[in-house]
This record gives C-alpha cells, structure tokens and sequence, in this order.
C-alpha cells in the first residue's frame, strides 16, 4: 500500500466513516496540509503516547489519576457508574454531576460472552467500601445488557452500607408523549412525582 492508501485505509475503520467518507476526509486533509494534516498527526501521536487508563476510575486521561479523580472539589462519597468513557464525557457536557465515576468498560453480556471478569468490577467493589462513599449510581444503558449488568453491580454491593440508585427513566426533555415508546411512557408514568 503507498502512503495514501494507508491513510484512507485506516480511516475508513473509523465508526461512522466508509470507504467514500474517507476518501474525502483524505483529500480535505491533503488540500489544508500545513493548517489540518500535520497538526492532526502531531495531536493523534502526542494522544497516542500520553492518554492512559486512570488506575482509580477507568476513563481515558494524560494524567493517572484522571483529571477527575484528582479534582479536590468534586463529591467524593457518589460514585456514578457508566459503561464506557463516552458516557463520562456525556454526562460532564450536562455539567449535571459533580461526583466521581467509575467506567466498567463494558457491558454484562451472555451473547457476546462478556462475563464480570472482563470488566472493571473489582475496582468498584473496593472504591464502594470507603468509608466516605455514601452513593453508587448504576448509568447504565435501558438495555437488556445495561439492566442485567446493573442488577449483577447490585447484587455485589448489597453488604455495603450505600443506597444503590439509578437514573430515572421517562419523558425526555421537549419530548412529545406521542413519539414515546410504550416502555418508555409505562416507566414515566410509573415514575410519576407530585407536583
Ligand atoms: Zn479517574
């Protein structure tokens, strides 16, 4: 392969990206040399040496601990469990939690043959037994996988003196109750507050 195969080669590996996306991409990069491609491959070498595992919580940083781990300020006693880095950085865009997380790295899965051993569980368990740890939310996905991997999490933690919560479920926000699918709408109702 030459130089330019390989690019496109790579890149249309990339979700979300095909052979004809990555053409493109290609030449957009090709004709923004100095502005684009040298900087993008100097980011994605310098990305690649530095971003680590945090040895505490399991999302990706340069520094280990993570950024987040080592944030004084943040709330050590919740500890919000997701199934994967994206879903810390879903959750910092909101802005909305101000705890610390815990990334799995994965999902229970029968199917797939993902058992507790692949993921980041033991972590878990230990972080969830400090004694400033008061809170572990269970972010998993409304999926079959998400919900047998939270109820698994559950079950390890049930010694522990913590409340095991999860998000809540319902109307999305500018939803319209017509578009609602019907497990959807069944769990907004269920979950219903007074006003
Ligand atoms: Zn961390």
């Amino acid at each position: 392969m030459d130089e330019l195969d390989r690019v496109m080669h790579y890149l249309a590996k990339l979700p979300g990206l095909g052979p004809r996306s990555a053409r493109r991409a290609v030449l957009h990069l090709l004709r923004k040399r100095e502005t684009l491609m040298h900087p993008l491959a100097d980011a994605l070498g310098a990305a690649a040496e530095a971003v680590r595992d945090c040895s505490v919580c399991g999302n990706l940083d340069a520094s280990d601990p993570c950024h987040i781990c080592k944030d004084e300020s943040r709330d050590g006693s919740v500890i919000c469990v997701v199934e994967d880095v994206g879903d810390v950085w879903a959750l910092e865009r909101a802005g909305a939690f101000k705890g610390r997380y815990h990334v799995l790295g994965g999902l229970l899965s029968a199917l797939d043959g993902v058992g507790p051993d692949d993921l980041n569980l033991d972590g878990l368990i230990s972080r969830s037994g400090a004694p400033e740890v008061k809170e572990v939310i269970l972010a998993m996905d409304a999926t079959v996988d998400g919900q047998t991997t939270a109820h698994y999490i559950s079950d390890r933690l049930a010694g522990l003196d913590i409340s095991i919560t999860r998000l809540a479920r319902g109307v999305p926000v500018g939803g319209e109750l017509d578009f609602l699918d019907d497990g959807t709408l069944t769990q907004a109702l269920k979950a219903r507050r007074a006003l």
